[in-house]
């Protein structure tokens, strides 16, 4: 009887080895991956997909079960973060809090937000409100990780515990470290949005499609993160399956791809002016004229950097690297040229003025035509159509 209970104890009642274990690891931590990123992220906070009520609430058990996370709290404070993205008021930029910070201590970060009565009122609505929500989830969201526990060593014995001490790291460490911190900090730019978001994979398949940040900084309200022909996004294949089988509705989705399928009534996700403006600029004037530059020049590559800066005027740079930028800009007029011009342009498309911005454009338009700059002068052409032809000053010529 003892030995039985020992036995028992040690192994669960499953007696799994450690290839089983693994197994249960992988598939329980990518439906907790998925949850966050296709109910908590994509649906719940951005509103770009809806699923059916059952499938809903099995998300909303899943995330009660594996991470103690309240909606209502995730969302809010995500909601922040696309408000503040990389200001002092974002309440995890690795630009000020830290990246060491983002990626152990992210938690932390995210659960002094999500305590913030204020920020829940303001980001918090049209999240679940009902008994369950009021009643378990909400007030005993621990309760969930505790009884996932409680399986856990039913199943697998000590080793269950090890098991549920990984899923347990598996959210604070894959999303709050790695989406919020280096999705912040390292990786590439398809498009120059106003914070640092980068997209850190091309293929993103371990963190549900998080992993293709800045392209979801671009277009927050898609349910699609990938837009390139090379990138792709597990999410997405998986919001595609469920829509196959009636178990969700894709409400919009992003439209760069000229190749778009047929997605029903999902409606496209425009660019926004400004990132559609600043990307174009930076792709067709900025790169252009560093390349020539460089190839006049024969001098070696500038470090990615200070290439980035090019492209977001230098605003996250230290004063030390800053004023080396500049040195190394003035000593070229032609580059300190396009780089006054990318200045006056990006403060013209944060104006909320828009009749005033709409006379400056016309007088940057013409400061651009006069600059003698091939690459800048087709620019400036192709921006003044936009304006002319659709009378909103930024419309479909650029792209
Ligand atoms: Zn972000
Ligand atoms: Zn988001």
């Amino acid at each position: 009887m003892i030995d039985r209970f020992l036995t028992m104890a040690s192994h669960g009642v499953l007696r799994a080895d450690v290839v089983t274990m693994l197994l249960y690891l992988l598939v329980m931590t990518q439906l907790t991956i998925f949850t966050v990123t296709l109910y908590l992220h994509r649906s719940q906070t951005h509103r770009s997909v809806d699923f059916h009520p059952a499938l809903a609430h099995a998300f909303r058990f899943w995330s009660w079960l594996t991470t103690s996370m309240v909606t209502r709290e995730w969302v809010a404070v995500h909601r922040k973060h696309h408000a503040h993205a990389d200001t002092e008021h974002d309440p995890h930029s690795p630009y000020i809090a830290g990246i060491h910070t983002l990626l152990w201590k992210g938690t932390e970060l995210y659960t002094m937000a999500s305590q913030d009565k204020q920020l829940l009122a303001s980001y918090g609505r049209g999240t679940p409100d009902d008994w369950i929500e009021r009643h378990i989830y909400t007030p005993h969201c621990n309760w969930g990780p505790t009884l996932l526990a409680v399986i856990s060593l039913t199943l697998f014995g000590v080793g269950g515990m090890a098991i549920w001490a990984v899923e347990m790291m598996w959210i604070p460490f894959w999303a709050a470290g790695v989406v919020n911190g280096i999705g912040h900090w390292w990786g590439y730019r398809n498009f120059e949005t106003p914070d640092k978001s980068a997209n850190v994979l091309p293929f993103a398949i371990w963190v549900g499609g998080e992993e293709l940040h800045n392209n979801h900084h671009a277009f927050p309200s898609s349910a699609k993160f990938s837009v390139r022909r090379f990138e792709f996004d597990i999410g997405w294949l998986v919001i595609q399956v469920l829509a196959a089988l009636g178990l969700a509705r894709v409400r919009r989705v992003a439209h760069v791809e000229r190749s778009r399928m047929d997605y029903g009534a999902a409606r496209p996700v425009p660019l926004a002016p400004r990132v559609k403006v600043m990307t174009a600029f930076f792709r067709k004037v900025t790169l252009p004229a560093v390349k020539d530059e460089m190839r006049r020049s024969k001098s070696s590559p500038l470090s990615m950097r200070l290439h980035r800066a090019l492209a977001d005027g230098g605003r996250w740079l230290s004063a030390d690297e800053r004023a080396n930028l500049n040195a190394w800009i003035n000593a070229r007029p032609y580059l300190r040229t396009i780089c006054q011009l990318r200045t006056q342009l990006a403060a013209l498309m944060e104006s909320r003025n828009t009749d005033h911005t709409a006379e400056a454009l016309t007088a940057w338009v013409s400061a651009a035509q006069a600059s003698g700059i091939d690459s800048l002068q087709r620019f400036a052409f192709s921006l003044s159509e936009g304006l002319i032809a659709q009378r909103a000053p930024l419309g479909d010529k650029i792209q």
